[in-house]
């Protein structure tokens, strides 16, 4: 095997074929490096019979090792070459499954003839497979290649997880554990289980299987359907292109649009299919869906219908079946999402930070609304301490009509204290006091006293590693000034929430 084995080694080494994740080339080495002889006959009556055959007059079984009267032979021999005997019979042996199995990149393409199919598809580019068979077919696939037809079969291996039950166990038809995919589709839907596997499968590790995680699947994909409906009930004639007039909300979408689509493209030059789903995920469920949407109800954005076809096409992959249905509903263009090609960035026209700070301080008072149980319904006094451009910013219709809405606060003052009891919001650049009728001040003071503690450790840790001459020395310029921005921050924050707790 020796000899084999050098150049499969080679060709990850070099480059040739990259192994995905990484840290299977260990694995894949450690096998070829310390390779042993393959017994490639197997005691089973299916398989290919190996193609030997015995003399009864010449060969002695008795001494396999002297090959006396052992004919090897593609056509079946009428008669021993050695003694001329037409008694012969062949090994009853079958090749090694794997023996058959790593001519199969090659094999299925009519080798050894030269055919237009093993000159199309010969090599391939990836091979996606467990990481339980990386020697006993991956390693071989690599060997048998590079002899047999001079080239690696595939430049790329990606290894997935294998998946086990939620106590860890394989999945076995003896244990019975194993769940059966028909049944799984037929109760989630299939995308929700082919994107509920995806969203619980690390890269790294086993999948602990649970159904659970398929109606997160599930959950995602109602969602989603929905969005779609309320787009086409709220757009009917608008455009599927990317709008030229933009609002700052359009603007402040394709901006988290083109991060999400930066991410994603990087995912892939690596195959992390998982990190993909996350992502996608995230994006639709706690972006598009909770702020962009609420934005669109309020502010008439021109964007909606294009994202959403930017959104399914990247969704394609994982959720094809509802994606096409979406796809179709709205007449998106192609006669099929399969035809569609891969996402762009968006040319941005204005800065974003605004609608992002906003978007913050719609998230705290929320917090506050809730650590006080104070009803959605109710109806707060609000005073904003801002600088000048913010204060501009929200006292046009739209703004204010966003803040207003999605805060519950009937009346804002700017930029002048409260005289009463309030709660406290504090962000970089706003401070928002909210008035607190009938709310249980202690509580409050607990809350911020709370928070100042936590703000204090983080600011020792950070001064702490700051002061340590070997972080100093082995961290780069960009994290070190990351750190010093985040203490920065931190003591800015911590300096207002000590303001908020006085004014309780
Ligand atoms: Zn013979």
């Amino acid at each position: 095997m020796q000899p084999l084995a050098e150049p499969a080694l080679t060709v990850v080494k070099n480059g040739t074929v990259k192994i995905f994740p990484q840290r299977w080339v260990n694995l894949y080495n450690h096998w070829l490096e310390n390779v042993r002889d393959w017994c490639i006959s197997r005691q089973l009556w299916w398989g290919h019979r190996i193609p030997v055959y015995y003399c009864d007059h010449c060969h002695d079984p008795e001494k396999p090792e002297a090959k006396t009267g052992m004919i090897v032979s593609e056509t079946e021999p009428k008669r021993c070459p050695k003694c001329g005997s037409t008694k012969l019979r062949q090994d009853d042996d079958v090749l090694d499954t794997w023996f058959s199995s790593w001519l199969w990149p090659f094999g299925t393409l009519g080798w050894p003839e030269k055919t237009e199919d093993l000159e199309r598809f010969y090599p391939t580019q990836t091979l996606v497979t467990g990481w339980d068979i990386i020697y006993l077919w991956v390693a071989r696939m690599i060997m048998a290649g590079l002899e047999f037809t001079g080239s690696v079969p595939f430049s790329s291996v990606v290894f997935h997880p294998m998946v086990r039950d939620e106590k860890g166990r394989k999945m076995s038809k003896s244990l019975g554990n194993s769940p059966d995919p028909v049944e799984l589709a037929d109760k989630y839907g299939a995308d929700a289980m082919r994107l509920g596997i995806q969203l619980i499968t690390p890269r790294e590790q086993d999948v602990l299987f649970s159904e659970k995680s398929l109606d997160v699947g599930r959950k995602f994909c109602n969602k989603l359907w929905n969005a779609s409906r309320l787009i086409y009930m709220n757009h009917k004639d608008g455009s599927n292109e990317l709008p030229t007039e933009r609002s700052i909300y359009d603007e402040w979408i394709l901006s988290e649009f083109n991060e999400l689509l930066e991410n994603i493209n990087r995912y892939y030059e690596t195959f992390e299919l998982n990190a993909i789903a996350r992502a996608l995920y995230d994006f639709v469920w706690h972006v598009f869906c909770d702020w962009f949407l609420e934005f669109d109800k309020l502010t008439a954005s021109h964007s909606a219908r294009y994202l959403l076809k930017q959104i399914i096409i990247m969704l394609h992959p994982y959720i094809p079946h509802i994606t096409e249905e979406i796809y179709q509903k709205f007449s998106f263009g192609k006669k099929s999402i399969m035809c569609e090609t891969w996402p762009q960035k968006v040319a941005l026209k204005q800065e974003t930070d605004h609608v992002s700070l906003l978007k913050a301080l719609i998230e705290q008072v929320r917090n506050v609304r809730g650590l006080f149980n104070i009803s959605a319904k109710d109806k707060l006094h609000a005073w904003l301490i801002t600088p000048q451009k913010f204060q501009k910013f929200l006292e046009s219709d739209t703004h204010i009509k966003v803040l207003k809405k999605l805060t519950g606060f009937d009346e804002i003052t700017f930029n002048t204290e409260p005289e009463i009891k309030v709660a406290s919001v504090i962000l970089p650049n706003v401070q928002c006091y909210i008035e607190l009728t009938g709310i249980d001040i202690q509580k409050e003071k607990t809350r911020l006293t709370r928070e100042i503690a936590s703000l204090t450790k983080r600011i020792d840790e950070i001064k702490y590693r700051l002061n340590n001459p070997q972080y100093v020395t082995k961290a780069s310029e960009m994290v070190k000034k990351r750190e010093a921005e985040r203490l920065e921050n931190f003591l800015k924050k911590k300096e207002s929430i000590s303001k908020a707790v006085e004014k309780l």
